[in-house]
């Protein structure tokens, strides 16, 4: 039987492992999902990966030899030349060598980056992006993540931290803390969580509104309810939604200045809201971004969803072997 020159596409989250063997084309032959394990400071993962690969491979009637390599994402600090993780607090690891551990127990080429460089690269190729070279990543979800593409390139910068577009400095004096230790990053008024937590003290502070009875009936307020509510005119959370898209459309808008995408995908719980974020966002990013800029650059939410790491991770294979 021919080799089949198929792409695995590894995710590696804090709870599960998201896997997917793809063709050189970015179509599916199969994805599934396996528990993180993450005793041992996350030591058992990779062997973890190249067993249920290897399960999986053989119910194809294939080995490990039918793969051309295999893309790994993660979050935290990753350098990507060597496949080396600094930091994934999540998962785990601490200077660990997982390109290292992986090719040792697969014998098969391993490429690694950061899940969210990953995500924007699978949406480049398979999803939003519709293959733009120039792209901009924003993901809203617990935080604001980030990729950055340039000429087809997904930017790593000096020391791997290109594209953090989450600590991005919103709110100069006087913001809310961060998890990086900073304050008044974009992500605590732009992310699903900030908006909730600017959305919990509009309600503290007024008593009233759909965002308050809301709360009342089911103790729970979600970003998107609260652009629901704002699309039914509640003041607090038209308030709110002013407030969230004005610091992401000029925190997105300086860097369009810089970056000239062709188009800015955003993906991550909140987008969840569809058109009711872009119509939100548009306003604030056309009166910041260059006239040019703005005229020429176009919004999509993300189309991959939980898909775009495992097809980026595919991707990153692919981009690297043609390259060799
Ligand atoms: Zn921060």
């Amino acid at each position: 039987m021919t080799k089949r020159n198929w792409l695995a596409g590894v995710d590696v989250g804090g709870t599960t492992i998201k896997l997917a063997i793809l063709d050189h084309d970015g179509d599916f032959i199969t994805k599934w999902e396996v528990p993180t394990d993450i005793s041992d400071s996350g030591h058992h993962i990779p062997k973890h990966i190249a067993a249920t690969l290897k399960d999986k491979l053989h119910s194809f009637d294939a080995t490990f030899s039918d793969l051309r390599g295999i893309g790994v994402g993660a979050p935290g600090f990753i350098e990507v030349e060597t496949g080396f993780i600094y930091q994934a607090v999540n998962i785990g690891w601490r200077n660990y060598p997982l390109k290292e551990r992986l090719e040792m127990e697969t014998g098969v080429p391993v490429f690694a980056d950061n899940d969210a460089n990953l995500a924007a690269a699978g949406e480049m190729w398979r999803g939003a992006g519709g293959g733009a070279k120039n792209m901009l990543c924003v993901t809203l979800g617990t935080g604001v993540g980030g990729g950055l593409i340039s000429e087809g390139i997904v930017l790593h910068g000096a020391a791997g931290m290109a594209g953090e577009i989450g600590h991005i400095t919103s709110v100069p004096e006087g913001g809310a803390p961060c998890n990086c230790g900073k304050t008044g990053c974009l992500e605590t008024v732009s992310s699903a969580t900030g908006i909730v937590r600017l959305a919990m003290e509009k309600i503290e502070a007024t008593k009233s509104g759909q965002l308050f009875e809301l709360f009342q009936t089911t103790g729970l307020v979600t970003a998107k309810d609260v652009f629901d509510a704002a699309e039914n005119n509640d003041e607090n959370a038209k308030e709110v939604v002013r407030e969230a898209m004005y610091h992401l459309g000029l925190a997105v808008a300086n860097l369009a200045n810089s970056l000239n995408p062709n188009v800015i995908v955003i993906g991550g719980g909140v987008s969840k809201a569809g058109n009711k974020l872009i119509n939100a966002l548009r306003p604030h990013f056309n009166r910041f971004a260059l006239p040019k800029v703005a005229a020429e650059t176009t919004f999509q939410i993300a189309q991959l969803g939980n898909d775009a790491g495992v097809i980026g991770a595919a991707w990153l294979v692919k981009e690297n072997i043609n390259n060799e």
